[in-house]
């Protein structure tokens, strides 16, 4: 038997495949959730800055959420869907269209994916290439848009790209905001390398962007580069998808990343916290023109998880029937803003970035990164890492977090920061 202080972890080692990976971050095993709290089997208690990678935006087993649920599995509400039409899935639609499109003047169609991330992209990506015919698409460095082929083809990481064991083609990547530290204009090489017969880099279909680089070290993209891709992409009749699997449902502030920007981009993708519960839900949204598939085209089993269309639906009605949740995901961000700032000032070599509730602690030495995680989860919390050395402390908390729960948290973060670097 394998025991971490008298937890037994043997069946993971021999039968579950070295895949695995966040488990050997947090060498435990965990049992219960509330709200921003992680308790493990043996009882210690974690406080949770990741969050599910940002599925968990409104904490674990948010009350009102899984009353929700609870109801509606104890009155045989339909389960599983496929694409039939349910009442569970009618009430989300019109909560979504009454809270979410309407009020931002956002005219798109809603098309139901498998209900992972990758799936959404899968289908942003084949629906921008039947559009205009066209077969390749501009990603960015240091890009991530999940593991299947064609969502990994557009994904930077070179680890992850290898896993595919065939070559990922068409997609080029152009370089992020500040790839170059500010030394090259904006877009130079992009809009040279398009208007270039001589380039080599055919048409693309589509551009592919985050707003904010989650997984690939949280960079943030600015609101004046956002609309000169967007003008870009305009003026040469190529479909901008925003990825906002991991930075929509409300991380950076409002419910879409992008609206910071004022863009409205052609292809949208959500996945993450839309189902609110941590419950499996995707969905692709595109203007209405671009909605040329046909029936069956693009096709999934699970694309119907109702259940999750009930917390989803109470989500919103909960969360973004105002402006509450927006305010206070960016009263929430400055606080951390403040403390790494401190940080940041305190120690060489530290230096901090982010927008609302996604905000990072980046280190020069890459692997003080990963050794302030690991002291953190000693002392109860749970922060992991991104960027392309791990080089940077990467915080995801639930947008309900406390200010007290807020605060706690970036004490033990401030705590192991100095031993790190001292
Ligand atoms: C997590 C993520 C994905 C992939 O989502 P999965 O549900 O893991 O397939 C895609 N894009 C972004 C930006 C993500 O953060």
């Amino acid at each position: 038997m394998t025991v971490i202080d008298d937890i037994d972890v043997s069946v993971f080692n021999h039968l579950e495949s070295d895949v695995r990976s966040y488990c050997r971050s947090w060498p435990t095993v965990f049992g219960s959730a509330q709200g921003s709290w992680v308790r493990a089997e043996d009882g210690r208690e974690f406080l949770d800055f990741f969050a599910g990678a940002g599925a968990l935006n409104y904490g674990h087993n948010n009350p009102l959420l899984k009353q929700a649920l609870i109801d509606y599995i104890a009155q045989d509400g339909i389960t599983h869907g496929l694409d039939m039409s349910t009442v569970a899935k009618r009430d989300f639609l019109e909560t979504f269209e009454d809270l979410i499109l309407r009020p931002r003047g956002l005219d798109y169609k809603v098309q139901f994916p498998g209900p992972t991330g990758a799936n959404s992209v899968e289908a942003a990506l084949k629906l921008a290439r039947k559009v205009t015919g066209r077969e390749s698409i501009i990603n960015f460095t240091n890009a991530f848009h999940g593991m299947t082929l064609g969502a990994l083809s557009v994904t930077g990481n070179s680890m992850k790209r290898a896993g595919a064991g065939i070559p990922l083609v068409h997609a080029t990547p152009m370089p992020f905001d500040n790839y170059f530290d500010g030394v090259t204009e904006d877009f130079h090489w992009f809009s040279r390398v398009l208007d270039d017969s001589g380039s080599g880099l055919n048409r693309p279909a589509a551009v592919i962007v985050e707003t904010v680089q989650g997984e690939g070290g949280v960079n943030v993209a600015r609101p004046e580069w956002l609309r000169a891709l967007a003008d870009l992409c305009a003026e040469r009749d190529i479909l901008l998808i925003v990825d906002d699997v991991q930075m929509g449902c409300g991380r950076t502030g409002p419910f879409f990343s992008f609206e910071v920007a004022g863009i409205t981009p052609d292809i949208v993708t959500l996945s993450k916290s839309i189902g609110g519960y941590g419950l499996p839900m995707a969905l692709t949204l595109f203007k209405r023109e671009l909605d040329v598939w046909g029936p069956g085209e693009h096709n999934g089993t699970f694309r119907g998880n109702n259940p999750a269309f009930v917390t989803a639906r109470v989500a919103l009605e909960q969360y973004w029937s105002d402006n509450a949740m927006h305010q206070a995901t960016l009263a929430k961000g400055e606080r951390i803003r403040e403390s790494f700032s401190n940080m940041a000032d305190s120690f060489a070599g530290v230096s901090t970035r982010g927008r609302g509730l996604v905000q990072g602690l980046v280190f020069d030495q890459p692997d003080r990164a990963a050794k302030v995680c690991a002291m953190a989860f000693e002392s109860g919390l749970l922060a992991e890492t991104s960027g392309p050395s791990d080089e940077v402390v990467k915080l995801l908390p639930p947008l309900t977090i406390t200010d007290a729960e807020l605060a706690h948290g970036l004490s033990i973060l401030a705590e192991a920061t100095a031993k790190v670097c001292s």
